[in-house]
């Protein structure tokens, strides 16, 4: 499938100089937004995952239904203050700002086989940061998958040593 013709590219959004690359056309098409779901299942069966964990908020978009059809749980990743109970957080710079993540410190247990997921690698603080949580609770990064990579930001630099799949590049 060719899922760029589904992709919108924003200029200049939502700063000057950053090129956005807008998924919501794609998840607005069912065989375009299940074909990219499909693709990620498939390849998470062969990592034998226990987990799913995706960094707020289109993380959650693509994780969730995998984790509904694989039936492994979905781990959040939010912003500092969003999530009720004790956290441990990290903080990153962004393409374009910066964050503070956090995660749920009992969302993991130690030895678990997790998958990350997010629509898009840019450069690649965010999944960096995510990973960071998910090995400080001793879960073990099988896999990040990704529906976009924006190759010309080198976030995959930031990936080495761990497994990508990335269904579309720039
Ligand atoms: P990064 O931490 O730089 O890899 O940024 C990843 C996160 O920011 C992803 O969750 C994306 O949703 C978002 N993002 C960063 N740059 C872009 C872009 N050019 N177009 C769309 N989303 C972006």
């Amino acid at each position: 499938m060719d899922y760029k013709s589904y992709i919108k590219i924003v200029e200049d959004w939502p700063k000057k100089g950053i090129q956005f690359k807008d998924i919501t056309p794609l998840m607005a098409n069912g065989d375009a937004f299940r074909s990219v779901v499909d693709e990620i299942v498939t390849y998470a069966k062969e990592k034998e995952i226990d987990v799913i964990v995706g960094p707020e908020a289109r993380g959650f978009i693509i994780g969730c239904p995998v984790s509904y059809a694989l039936g492994v749980g979905f781990v959040p990743v939010r912003k500092e203050g969003k999530l009720p109970r004790e956290v441990v957080k990290i903080d990153y710079g962004l393409e374009y700002g910066k964050n503070i993540l956090t995660i749920h410190k009992d969302a993991i247990q130690p030895g678990q086989r997790v998958l990350i997921t997010d629509d898009l690698l840019a450069t690649g603080g965010t999944i960096q940061a995510t990973i960071k949580l998910v090995e400080e609770l001793g879960g073990i990064v099988v896999g990040c998958a990704f529906i976009i990579e924006l190759s010309y930001l080198g976030g995959m630099e930031k990936l080495q040593g761990y497994d990508v799949l990335s269904l579309m590049s720039y």
